[in-house]
């Protein structure tokens, strides 16, 4: 099961994973973009981090009260687009305290949904999409094969991990990158590899 306290060590976990790749995330967007997505991300995650020391007590709003944060301190494009995510998460785990993998699963997907309409982004894009659809689509096959929890979200991080690695050969459609056009590709996106942090948090907690 995934418990309250598993959501609020996995928001921490994906801050600290920020934190720690801060530079490396500004010089991935220095290259296609503005140089500011570790930073936009660090900043709203300390806050993030510093109210979970008094989370709310029911899933949905622990991962509601985080969106909003997000929405409000991140800032730039990924602001808006993470806080639907998690904003969309939360209402779709709602209150549900026997959250199993598939229903948590099933919340990332609509998390997903958020960030398409919000940003409209489609597969290939060259965007965070590019991490996470692989990403919930390997937990979606790990979990229908039954793997135990562990093997579920190791394979959720490689899949997300191959479809960030896979950003770098695209041709950006939305966003800053899109901008370069062509002189975008040969470079990995930033927002796919925090995105991918997301499912790299889970398997440590
Ligand atoms: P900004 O571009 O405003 O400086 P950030 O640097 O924080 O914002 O975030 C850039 C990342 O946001 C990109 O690498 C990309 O993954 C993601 N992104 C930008 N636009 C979109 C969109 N419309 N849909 C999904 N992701 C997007
Ligand atoms: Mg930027």
């Amino acid at each position: 099961m995934i418990s309250v306290e598993f959501l609020a060590d996995w928001v921490r976990v994906f801050g600290s994973l920020v934190d720690a790749q801060h530079d490396r995330l500004n010089a991935l967007d220095a290259a296609i973009g503005d140089a500011d997505h570790g930073t936009n991300l660090t900043r709203g995650f300390t806050v993030v981090t510093a109210e979970l020391t008094a989370p709310p007590e029911q899933p949905g709003e622990l991962l509601t009260a985080v969106g909003q944060t997000v929405v409000s301190k991140v800032g730039g494009a990924a602001g808006p687009l993470f806080g639907s995510f998690f904003l969309c998460l939360g209402d779709a785990v709602g209150n549900d305290h026997d959250l199993d993998v598939r229903r948590f699963t099933l919340g990332l997907r609509a998390g997903l949904a958020g960030v398409v309409a919000r940003g409209s982004a489609q597969a290939g894009d060259k965007t965070m999409y590019d991490a996470m659809a692989p990403g919930i689509d390997a937990l979606d096959a790990a979990a229908a094969a039954r793997h135990d929890l562990a093997g579920i979200f190791h394979a959720g991080a490689a899949g997300a991990q191959s479809g960030r690695d896979a950003t770098v050969d695209l041709l950006a459609r939305k966003g800053r990158a899109s901008y370069l056009g062509e002189r975008s590709v040969g470079h990995l996106d930033p927002g796919a590899t925090s995105a991918a942090l997301l499912f790299t948090a889970l398997p440590i907690t």
